[in-house]
């Protein structure tokens, strides 16, 4: 077995032509989506997935067809069916299927599908670290919301990798807000700062649990918006994700952060979030 699909509780080939033309992710990008990682066959962090996945719903004002429950179900349905047990489950919600027109439809069902893939190796770049460039935040100002449309994310991705980074990190009004597909932090004097939770970034689930690492670790979490000069005058700068977990930037835009070498409290967070996903996804015999 290997990758695949579901449509509303029913697993699918990823192959299979599910989307109207009608649809109004497909026509308006009006949904929201998770993405949840699989560690050695068991979902890793689920809980504040699906709350988040409920909130950006509540803010769109998509209802539901299923409960919490059904989607654990169908999440764990697609891990057993696929035998994944290195994986990436992607989840989308969309209003439904109405004729095309700009307000919300009067009676419409959402439509939800979701698919597994084994995830790809990033060991080697979690390792040596990755560089970042800055570019314009040009995203609308409910960031917070997970929401398909991600035009912003992707043009910004797409410089990136032209001009050779591996992420962009996002300046608004001066200040650096987070990575095109990541959120991201700068360490000074052993402190860590970021872009506190607001409508101008996504609130990462990673980022909760590695600040709840850091703060276990007494370091000291500053939830603060930073400049691109002070990320760049800092020890180590990092970003994280769901798929990226912690990985280490050492390079801002033409500045190398410590000389190019991965540091200490970046290592010593990187570790503690190993141990953590290995407590919460190990095998019981
Ligand atoms: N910010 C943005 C814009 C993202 O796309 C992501 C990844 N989905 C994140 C931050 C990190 O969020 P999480 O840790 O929940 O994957």
């Amino acid at each position: 077995m290997g990758p695949l699909g579901l449509i509303d509780g029913r697993v699918i080939d990823l192959d299979e032509k599910i989307v109207r033309m009608e649809d109004r992710g497909h026509q308006f990008g009006d949904g929201a989506y998770e993405v949840t990682k699989v560690y050695n066959g068991k979902l890793f962090a689920y809980e504040p997935h699906l709350a988040r996945l409920e909130r950006s719903l509540q803010e769109l004002r998509i209802p539901l067809e299923y409960s919490m429950i059904d989607l654990v179900r169908f999440h764990e349905l697609l891990i057993e069916k696929s035998e994944i047990k290195e994986g990436n489950i992607y989840l989308q919600v969309t209003r439904g299927t109405a004729p095309r027109v700009h307000n919300f439809p009067g009676t419409v069902k959402s439509c939800l599908t979701m698919s597994i893939r084994p995830s790809g190796s990033n060991t080697e770049l979690r390792e040596k670290g990755v560089k970042a460039i800055t570019v314009p935040d040009e995203r609308w100002l409910r960031c917070d919301i997970k929401s398909l449309n991600l035009l912003g994310n992707v043009l910004a991705k797409q410089q990136a990798k032209e001009a050779g980074f591996y992420e962009a990190i996002l300046v608004r009004d001066g200040y650096l807000t987070e990575g095109s597909s990541s959120n991201f932090y700068a360490i000074k004097d052993g402190e860590i700062w970021t872009h506190p939770v607001n409508n101008l970034i996504l609130n990462g689930i990673t980022r909760k649990i590695v600040i709840d690492i850091a703060r276990s670790l007494n370091i000291k979490v500053i939830e603060t918006p930073f400049t691109v000069e002070f990320a760049q005058s800092c020890d180590e700068t990092f970003l994280t994700s769901t798929t990226n977990e912690v990985m280490p930037v050492i390079g801002v835009g033409s500045k190398k952060i410590n000389n190019g070498i991965v540091g200490p409290v970046t290592r010593k967070l990187q570790q503690a979030y190993t141990n953590k996903v290995d407590t919460e996804c190990q095998w019981v015999g």
